[in-house]
């Protein structure tokens, strides 16, 4: 393709990418198409000749986007966000085009040298100490499984990269129930055995409970297993709950075991002084990773992973074979010695548009528009007589049901709030997604969204109440 063809597709393409911001309250938020029928659009083989932009532009737009799910729509409550922003999009443009991997800092010194101002930039603003270092990775899961294979090396001397398992005592590690899924993952793919992750009782919070995570290291400690490490959920995927760090600090302190803290949703909030209560003991950890790609207005991928020693992780991770070499080494970072994959995008490029565009105090009130949101319908919910909360809110999201009869079972209950959240989600005009609180059927709505305005959560809750009471 020449540069004046280029040039004109990518001026109609930024013409359609600013009607989409614009317009993407008119497209269903879940997309509404059965399984097969995106597949069945695409030829069975790929074109023997190159075909015009023009006509695949025509196809994505007449066969791909009605199987999206808009997830910058304003009406999108579900999960958690992956928000995104203008600043953030430019410059994916400007790094996509430049092409440029940075897995070393010779291959790029500044993605290297941003990446180390970024992310000391994102430490100071969120009350992490001083002395910690920070490197983008792609994801939490990611992240925290560096952090399980960091507490691995560490405890067996770097044994098990070295030797493998044998000759080594078996090791455990801790988290709550409500943690999520890729501490297993993580567990599982450090080798150390599912059957070796302890999940500790929450309280009615949902966080996980102290005294019990003690008694249970000293059980395994006395059967002869190793503790290695302890994740903190700072934030849970169900409903936000935050894991006591201070007092669980203490005992990873005291049996000298890793802790690991998942901010990877909530952490944003720590921009927030008025939230820093939730990471209160941070010195006693070892590692935290959040991710700015889900509530930092930052395009997915990016999460930002703080260590207090960053020469463990590098030992755990730093392979130097010949073609790798250069004359640099040891005097710079070369952030492929912090985590999994070699190759290296340049994150730390949107990060950087992101923080500087909205400024500390923009991102701040943005948060705060969020919370306060929440803290509406959280008022809402609790004046209806035919709607509960079913948990107390501590951030952006808001955990409820309906419940228009006092004496129902459970499962009746259950079963009502069920084809509540579909029939709401097969409109098309808002989507949320669903977990279970001490076995009841609970209704997510996560108010975290770039553009969600105040008139958007009066009309879902309109719209929520309307279609529950015509069930
Ligand atoms: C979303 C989430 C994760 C996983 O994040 P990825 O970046 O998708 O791997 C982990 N922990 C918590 C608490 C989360 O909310």
């Amino acid at each position: 393709m020449d540069s004046n063809t280029f040039r004109k597709h990518a001026h109609q393409f930024v013409d359609w990418m600013a009607d989409y911001m614009e317009g993407v309250e008119q497209y269903p938020v879940k997309s509404q198409v059965q399984p097969g029928e995106i597949y069945q659009k695409i030829p069975t083989e790929m074109p023997n000749t190159g075909e015009s932009m023009d006509m695949i532009f025509q196809d994505f737009q007449d066969k791909i986007l009605p199987g999206m799910t808009h997830w910058q729509s304003p009406n999108y409550f579900a999960y958690f966000p992956a928000n995104v922003s203008p600043p953030s999009i430019l410059a994916e443009m400007l790094m996509s085009t430049m092409g440029a991997q940075c897995m070393k800092w010779e291959t790029s010194p500044s993605a290297a040298e941003l990446e180390e101002r970024v992310m000391e930039w994102l430490r100071d603003a969120m009350g992490i100490p001083k002395p910690w270092e920070g490197v983008i990775q792609d994801t939490a899961s990611t992240a925290t499984l560096a952090a399980i294979l960091c507490a691995r090396e560490r405890q067996s001397n770097y044994q098990v990269n070295e030797n493998g398992f044998e000759g080594l005592s078996k090791y455990r590690v801790y988290c709550s129930k409500e943690t999520h899924s890729s501490i297993e993952k993580g567990v599982k793919i450090a080798g150390l055995g599912k059957q070796n992750l302890v999940k500790i009782e929450v309280d009615e919070e949902m966080a996980m409970r102290p005294d019990l995570l003690e008694q249970a290291i000293k059980a395994d400690i006395a059967a002869g297993f190793q503790p290695l490490c302890i994740v903190v959920a700072t934030g849970t995927t169900g409903t936000t709950a935050v894991d006591p760090l201070d007092s669980i600090g203490d005992i990873a302190q005291k049996h000298g075991i890793w802790l690991h803290v998942d901010a990877a949703y909530a952490g944003s909030a720590l921009l927030l002084p008025e939230f820093r209560w939730m990471i209160k003991g941070i010195e006693k950890a070892d590692s935290f990773v959040f991710n700015p790609h889900k509530w930092l207005l930052t395009n997915f991928d990016c999460t930002a992973y703080f260590v207090k020693d960053s020469q463990t992780l590098i030992n755990t991770f730093a392979i130097l074979p010949e073609y790798l070499k250069t004359r640099t080494d040891g005097q710079v970072n070369n952030y492929c010695d912090w985590g999994i994959p070699l190759g290296r995008r340049f994150r730390a490029l949107k990060l950087w548009f992101v923080l500087r565009y909205y400024g500390l105090e923009g991102l701040q009130e943005k948060l705060r528009g969020h919370m306060k949101m929440a803290s509406w319908l959280e008022q809402q919910i609790k004046a209806a007589p035919d709607f509960q909360m079913l948990i107390p809110r501590n951030l952006n999201l808001v955990c409820f049901h309906y419940r228009p009869n006092e004496e129902a079972d459970t499962s009746t209950i259950n079963q009502l709030n069920e084809k509540l959240l579909h029939r709401l989600n097969d409109t098309g005009k808002i989507f949320l997604t669903h977990t279970k609180i001490r076995g009841m059927y609970t209704l997510r709505i996560v108010i975290g969204q770039t553009t969600v305005e105040q008139k958007h959560i009066e009309a879902a809750w309109a719209f929520i109440q309307e279609t529950a009471r015509a069930l």
